[in-house]
């Protein structure tokens, strides 16, 4: 077993951490100064315009698409040590490479079922990075982590689809640059198979109807450099009937494949937050001294940087394999890795960046540190794109079927 990174990946991943170096960390006081100043926090500060246009002439533009005719051409295995690398900046790093969530899914979404025209006219603006997206599936009356329970109506009328519904935790939408909608609904409620009565339907943000109403909190922050996460009613929204991704009744199975790329994203990410906060926690060990000697000399503190070495280099085994198993098997040839990641990342980060915390003291909690904004990112991984529960669920299940 070889466990080197290719010629390729070695060579984006050291452009990669120069652009980090040379621009991103520099940028992230700058994003904060500027957006203070902008009329809206909900506007992309200039200095991020300026990341993109770097990274695009530095080659480091849409890594995350397989397909070379639309994106840069690597594999899940290729790709994920350079996500790893951007989730240590998680707030500008994706975004300044195009590779940002809900984007990515939404990309892979048009590229995979989208029809020409549809691809013209919003793929194509999302590849270049001129607009932004958001996935709208989540309702705030019904248990959303079972897509089968999602009630937004998508009702025929000639060769329009009339879309109602209210969505909540919608990320992206409060950004003004964000122009398009994926919205989940149902355009067969009574039909007899649950997992036919959805279909998708894509909603330009400025038809009649499309109310964007307010930012959802998450841990009492408003996460502006995500462009927030928002409570979105659709009332009497008329789009064209050719609006609709793929065909009737297809939803689910879109949202299912959907989120297999989207999960090992998030978790390369959170190893790359997971590094950064033991980081930090080494430098702040090292230069403060409590009761006589250093926060590094107290076993307790190397315990938990030990342990969080241990952890990562686990979890970065195992998010790596899965990456391999989708590159030859398939998503679903890697279904239980996949799931596997998806539970154990986000709940050991979470422990990871909280120690960071405890070892930062109160400063671990504020704003001059980034780990107590990272911690509430990475806890919430353990609710979007489908609660841990549920993922055990039916891994679980899996493993139990070998045995009846
Ligand atoms: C920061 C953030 C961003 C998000 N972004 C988006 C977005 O862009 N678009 C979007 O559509 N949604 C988004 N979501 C919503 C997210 O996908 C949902 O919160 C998630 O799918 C769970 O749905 P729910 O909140 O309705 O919880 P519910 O379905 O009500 O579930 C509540 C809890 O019940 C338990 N539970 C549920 N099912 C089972 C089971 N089978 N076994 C055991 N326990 C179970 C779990 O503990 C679960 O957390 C986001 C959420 C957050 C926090």
């Amino acid at each position: 077993m070889d466990f080197a990174f290719d010629a390729r990946t070695e060579e984006l991943r050291g452009r990669l951490l120069a652009f980090m170096d040379e621009h991103v960390y520099p940028a992230e006081r700058t994003a904060d100064e500027q957006r203070a100043l902008l009329p809206s926090p909900w506007r992309t500060p200039q200095v991020v315009e300026d990341l993109k246009a770097e990274a695009r002439r530095r080659g480091l533009w849409n890594l995350f698409l397989p397909d070379a005719e639309y994106g840069a051409g690597l594999t899940n295995l290729q790709y994920a040590p350079l996500a790893e690398i951007t989730g240590r900046s998680p707030q500008l790093a994706p975004t300044a490479l195009n590779c940002a969530a809900p984007d990515t899914g939404n990309m892979e979404v048009l590229h995979q079922f989208g029809d020409d025209e549809q691809k013209k006219r919003w793929l194509e603006p999302l590849l270049a990075g001129e607009i932004r997206s958001a996935f709208a599936m989540t309702e705030p009356e019904v248990a959303s982590s079972d897509a089968t329970n999602v009630e937004t109506r998508i009702a025929r009328d000639g060769d329009h689809y009339v879309v109602d519904g209210r969505k909540w935790y919608i990320s992206g939408a409060m950004n003004p640059d964000c122009a398009i909608f994926i919205v989940m609904g149902k355009t067969d409620p009574d039909g007899a198979d649950i997992r036919r009565q959805q279909s998708m339907i894509l909603v330009p943000r400025d038809t009649p109807g499309v109310d964007v109403r307010r930012a959802m909190r998450v841990y009492g922050y408003e996460d502006h450099y995500h462009g927030g996460h928002a409570e979105v009613v659709f009332e009497n929204v008329r789009v064209p009937a050719a609006n609709l991704i793929g065909e009737e009744g297809g939803g689910f199975a879109i949202a299912q494949a959907r989120l297999g790329p989207g999960r090992i994203h998030h978790c390369m990410r959170l190893i790359g937050m997971a590094e950064r906060a033991i980081e930090l926690m080494c430098r702040r060990a090292v230069s403060r001294t409590a009761f006589g000697k250093p926060l590094a000399a107290q076993g307790v503190v190397q315990n938990w940087i030990a342990d969080a070495r241990v952890t990562v280099e686990q979890l970065r085994l195992l998010v790596l394999k899965t990456a391999w198993l989708m590159d030859t098997v398939g998503n679903r040839g890697a279904h239980t890795e996949i799931q596997a990641i998806k539970i154990a990342t986000p709940r050991a980060v979470v422990d990871i960046l909280d120690r960071a915390v405890q070892l930062h003291g109160a400063g671990g909690v504020g704003q001059d540190f980034p780990l107590a904004e990272l911690w509430a990112a990475a806890r919430t991984l353990q609710l979007a794109d489908g609660p841990d529960e549920v993922h055990q669920r039916s891994l679980a299940r899996r493993e139990i079927k070998k045995y009846l």
